[in-house]
């Protein structure tokens, strides 16, 4: 198995559903003097006992668990894996392996890269979400003092081992949740791969497709994270429906009743295409066909005019929205052309918001 490698931002990925193969061979290659895998409660369960059987380097490594889910992103479970490498002996030329989602791939990735000032880690993602972003790019880190990912920094594993094998257990809301992302990236490639992907029903998924289509949307956060590591500039278009999902994602925490960041990229993307089309003329037949997506697959995130003050704040609040005083955004011209930095102003987001509302049937 040849791994794909990227140059730039020295980061290798490999597409392929034998993960416990691929786990042996950069064992072997790297020959850690011992390997800890970093799980959470859930993938302790639904994926680990199998790769135990079927991998010698995981079925013979320390496993360190953590409680699952966001909130759980802290410094609390990274001060326990620091504390459990550091018990049983880890050194700079142990292994840390993440089988996880988001959360353990940006929290044991960080962990890792801290502790004795880094140790070697590959990613096994087993979330759509972390296969398509979360475990690619380099960046790790954790929540703190109220503040998602607040305390962080680039690191890239040895390798990131990407696969569909372990989505059979996941929700469909989770599998939707990832492929707003998938569809991001089509966004910001080309018509064709919209257009496959709008086509195609990811709560039906054939793993051998999926894990084809998620090496094509990979590439593209690729492309543009080779352009800019530090993200500095052109990194910022994977920004794209972030201003909004980020305040919709707020809005839904002080409505006590969270929203899902994938499904807030499903919607912030409507009014980021409507503001697309009024300001670069994006065709509003295309964001009609969306929109209609959207609605059909995930519902909407009901808002009125009421919340717009509230929303308004939250993304003024958001320190990389703001340019002399606008909000800035990423949007797009057209399929695969993406524009960074356009200054939206404050009565061009309430439309924005109102055309969302129209488009996705909300009163
Ligand atoms: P997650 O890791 O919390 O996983 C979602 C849920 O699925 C969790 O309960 C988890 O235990 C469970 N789970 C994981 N794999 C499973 C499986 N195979 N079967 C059944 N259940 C499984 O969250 P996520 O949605 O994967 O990722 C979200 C996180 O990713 C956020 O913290 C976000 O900040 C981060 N993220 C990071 C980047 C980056 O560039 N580093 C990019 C996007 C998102």
């Amino acid at each position: 198995m040849e791994a794909e490698k990227n140059q730039d931002i020295n980061e290798k990925l490999l597409f392929t559903n034998h993960v416990a193969q691929a786990i042996d061979e950069i064992t072997l290659s790297l020959k850690p003097n011992g390997v800890f895998v970093v799980v959470d409660v859930n993938t302790a369960s639904f994926v680990l006992p199998r790769l135990q059987e079927e991998s010698q380097a995981i079925g013979s490594a320390k496993i360190i668990m953590l409680k699952a889910g966001e909130m759980h992103k802290n410094l609390d479970s990274l001060s326990q894996i620091w504390k459990q490498l550091g018990d049983a002996g880890a050194t700079r030329s142990s292994l840390v392996i993440n089988l996880g989602g988001g959360v353990i791939t940006d929290m044991g990735a960080f962990a890792a890269s801290t502790f004795k000032r880094g140790i070697p880690f590959t990613n096994v993602p087993t979330t759509l979400l972390g296969a398509v972003d979360a475990s690619v790019g380099g960046k790790t880190g954790i929540n703190f003092n109220s503040l998602k990912n607040e305390v962080g920094m680039f690191s890239n594993a040895e390798l990131s081992i990407i696969s569909t094998t372990f989505f059979r257990t996941l929700t469909s809301q989770e599998l939707l949740a990832g492929y707003a992302e998938m569809i991001k990236h089509a966004f910001l490639s080309s018509a064709e791969e919209t257009n496959r992907l709008l086509a195609y029903d990811i709560t039906q998924y054939d793993p051998e497709k999926l894990l084809d289509m998620l090496r094509e949307s990979v590439q593209v956060k690729v492309r543009f994270v080779n352009d800019d590591f530090t993200d500095r500039g052109m990194r910022r278009a994977l920004n794209f429906g972030h201003t909004i999902a980020h305040a919709f994602e707020a809005l839904a925490m002080k409505r006590r009743s969270p929203l899902s960041h994938g499904y807030a990229v499903a919607f912030g993307m409507v009014a980021a295409l409507v503001l697309s089309h009024l300001k670069f003329g994006f065709p509003s037949d295309e964001l009609h066909r969306y929109a209609g997506y959207v609605k059909r697959y995930y519902g909407a995130f009901d808002i009125s005019c009421n919340d717009y003050k509230d929303l308004l704040e939250f993304m003024h609040h958001d320190k990389k929205n703001t340019v002399t005083g606008d909000l800035s955004c990423t949007l797009l011209k057209a399929y695969g052309d993406p524009q960074i930095n356009v200054p939206v102003t404050s009565a061009e987001m309430q439309t924005a918001l109102d055309l969302y509302r129209d488009l996705l049937s909300l009163a």
